[in-house]
């Protein structure tokens, strides 16, 4: 749990300090998404303000309610989405987003391909993988992967850098690390995103380019 007497600039900084110390690869290799879901703005404007430029939240809705302002004062923000994606909400997507981790399924890259040429815009995509294979959670099974970076590839013509994965809560999360890392590999795929406030030591060591960290940053949501 963060230490609150500790300013965001510190907690940030110790984050950074084990991260460093969880791999050989260079820091600059890993980034580190602060996860803003839940909080307000006024939450949110001191970690912008204690250096903090890369953000995420999980539902499109709520993302649009706070970021279009911060964005516009803050222009050098960079705003992922980390959170499940419906087909009638890719307009709004690709409009704010600067990266999706979440494309899963046809349907999704058929819409984000559509919007991307519509607006000229191109955010950064990730697939989700669902390493686990829960029923009730997002993402694309491990053996269906392969497939669908290249029909994303081929068939909407997007480029997918990298694969994204929420372990099952009762598990060891090292396992999927390493497996959405194989997944990744074998596709040539340079990014990964896995590891959140407790366990992103264990994603980094196991090749995370990007952690997406919420609890240990903002303290507990409410
Ligand atoms: C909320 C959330 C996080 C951050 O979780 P913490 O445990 O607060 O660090 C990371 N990834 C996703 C997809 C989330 O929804």
């Amino acid at each position: 749990m963060p230490d609150m007497e500790a300013t965001p600039a510190s907690r940030i900084a110790a984050i950074q300090e084990k991260i460093k110390a969880s791999t050989g690869r260079a820091v600059s290799e890993i980034k580190l998404i602060a996860v803003s879901k839940t909080m307000t703005s006024d939450r949110i404007e001191p970690v912008i303000a204690a250096g903090q430029r890369v953000f995420g939240e999980n539902r499109v809705q709520e993302a649009q309610g706070k970021w279009p302002d911060l964005k516009a004062r803050f222009p050098d923000v960079e705003l992922h989405l980390i959170g499940p994606l419906q087909s009638n909400k890719a307009r709004d997507a690709v409009e704010l987003f600067d990266v999706i981790h979440t494309i899963d399924r046809s349907k999704i890259a058929r819409a984000i391909a559509s919007e991307i040429e519509r607006t000229g815009r191109n955010p950064r995509l990730l697939v989700q993988v669902n390493t686990g294979e829960e029923e009730q959670k997002a993402g694309v099974l491990p053996a269906d992967t392969d497939g669908f970076v290249s029909q994303c590839r081929d068939e909407f013509g997007l480029i997918i850098e990298g694969l994204m994965c929420i372990p099952p809560l009762d598990e060891e999360p090292s396992l999927h690390f390493a497996l959405l890392n194989k997944i990744a590999a074998r596709n040539g795929l340079k990014e990964l995103s896995m590891g959140m406030s407790a366990d992103y030591e264990s994603a980094v060591a196991l090749g995370a380019t990007y952690v997406r960290v919420g609890t240990a940053i903002f303290g507990k949501r409410g």
